[in-house]
């Protein structure tokens, strides 16, 4: 099988090559030439695996140069004790209907970790593969998960380093805490002053310096990201589908083959593509369901076809879905309209900042999409309302899918079972979700745990709780001009 550029069909690579890219030349995104299919009886013989299992089954049908018993073991490795203590992705059946997949049992109590804690063994191979000899050196801004996720993913990974960027006062105090806390020889985490876009532009501008990259190539050491558009980041997502299908088949929720709609809390549009993949290469899925907060670009594009970023951008209480650039929807319009319409559309959002597409690649779309939005306030009355109908906590990320889903099902009569992707520990929002049902949050974050866990009658997750007494390893704040200074003092340590 061989991978493909977005941009340039010519650029053949292996999986390995493209994993350790991360980006095409071109800026392009790769893809499989082909996907890969599963017969009914192999997604069948899934159904008595475990997680693990099936990640590395789904994830050696993608990566032909890894051997089934390579991926076993790194499956073994990202998707177990201690990053993962329970099932790693469970699903729990509400009364009202909705199947919700958990993806936040890891060590970040969000799904990226789904990605990233597979990611440093797909990313260190990949190089091995190709004949990087150098220590890799992630570096990575953040405006809150990804950071805390990447950290937890590459800590004493060996032939890494990872460095993370915050905007200094940009994060919630939880998340602050999450990366200064963060253990492991290899990690440094930095505060810039500046938002978040500041600090983006450092990592870039420190990426495109070539100069720095060849100083740093003489000490042994090669630049790389997390970036969420790595396809090493992408392929785990696809494997939770099978998971969940499986479970809901084996939990007789659905009878083999029947199919199940699901709805995704979408941001980047790398979730959602993910499920996507799972369909196209032979789960039965239906519908797929993108939900969108305020900063609903996407609810509008799959609606009338016209990807328009030239909007105001809102912070909401669902802020790791706060984004006007959804850079996985390259992917998606590669599979429907291949190069030239990738071409035409990231031509005119690079020049207008918006691309339209055909009126017949849009009727194609919304045969597989359908898509919604919620704001804060349908947001928190979907926490509240959830709550009290099914027993059931959830974070402002999910609630937002569960109302699009209530309202997708309100205006289609579609009754097929659903599943809804949870992309966050209620835990993790605990001031948004404790203001949600009506009562008043402490301004201590830990104070706030404790409240959501004494009125859910839920334990706090140990990895949140256990940063109240985790030391402050790192406080310092440095400017953007400072930060390539700062990357070679910790290099040099
Ligand atoms: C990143 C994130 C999302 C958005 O996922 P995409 O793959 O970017 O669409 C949704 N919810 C949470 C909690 C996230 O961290």
């Amino acid at each position: 099988m061989e991978y493909i550029s977005t941009r340039d069909e010519n650029r053949r690579l292996c999986a390995a090559q493209a994993i350790a890219a991360g980006l095409s030349p071109e800026g392009g995104l790769f893809l499989p030439e082909e996907l890969p299919s599963f017969s009914p009886e192999e997604i069948q013989e899934m159904m008595d695996m475990d997680y693990q299992e099936r990640a590395a089954l789904v994830l050696s049908r993608f990566l032909p140069d890894f051997s089934r018993e390579e991926l076993a073991e790194y499956a073994g490795k990202a998707y177990a004790s201690p990053k993962f203590p329970q099932s790693p992705a469970p699903v729990t059946s509400l009364k009202s209907g909705p199947h919700i997949l958990e993806l936040f049992h890891g060590p970040t109590c969000a799904f990226k970790d789904f990605a990233l804690q597979m990611l440093p063994f797909l990313l260190t191979a990949s190089l091995k593969k190709t004949g990087v000899q150098e220590t890799v050196v992630i570096l990575t801004a953040t405006s809150g998960d990804t950071g805390k996720a990447a950290l937890e993913g590459f800590a004493d990974v060996e032939g890494t380093k990872i460095g993370v960027f915050y905007p200094d006062g940009g994060t919630s105090e939880m998340q602050r805490l999450q990366m200064v806390t963060q253990s492991g020889e290899n990690v440094a985490v930095f505060a810039a002053a500046g938002n978040f876009d500041d600090a983006q532009n450092g990592v870039k501008k420190i990426f495109t310096d070539r100069t720095f990259a060849e100083e740093l190539k003489q000490q042994g050491f090669l630049l790389s990201s997390a970036n969420s558009i790595n396809w090493g980041r992408l392929v785990p997502q696809v494997a939770y589908y099978f998971s969940a299908y499986c479970d809901l088949c084996k939990q007789d929720h659905l009878t083999f083959g029947e199919k199940l709609n699901v709805t995704v809390p979408t941001g980047n549009f790398g979730n959602i593509l993910a499920a996507y993949l799972a369909k196209q290469c032979g789960l039965p899925l239906g519908k797929l369901i993108c939900a969108s907060n305020r900063n609903r670009v996407l609810t509008d594009f799959l609606s009338t076809g016209v990807y328009d970023r030239n909007r105001e951008f809102y912070m909401t209480t669902s802020p790791s879905m706060d984004i006007l650039i959804s850079s996985n929807l390259e992917r998606l319009l590669y599979l429907s309209g291949g190069q030239p319409l990738v071409q035409r559309c990231m031509e005119a959002l690079q020049q207008q900042g918006k691309y339209e597409v055909e009126p017949e690649i849009l009727a194609q779309l919304q045969e597989t999409f359908a898509c919604g939005c919620a704001d804060d306030y349908e947001t928190a009355q979907e926490i509240r309302w959830t709550y009290e109908r099914d027993s059931y906590l959830c974070d402002p990320h999910t609630a937002v899918a569960l109302h699009v889903y209530e309202q997708y099902t309100q205006q289609t009569g579609d009754s097929a079972p659903v599943l809804i992707a949870s992309t966050a520990s209620p835990f993790k929002f605990a001031g948004t979700v404790l203001e949600a049902l009506g009562h008043e949050a402490s301004p201590d974050p830990f104070q706030a745990l404790e409240q959501l866990s004494h009125i859910a009658g839920q334990p706090v997750p140990e990895a949140l709780a256990s940063l109240a007494d985790r030391p402050v390893r790192f406080n310092q704040v440095i400017t953007p001009a400072n930060m390539k200074a700062a990357v070679t003092e910790w290099l040099s340590k």
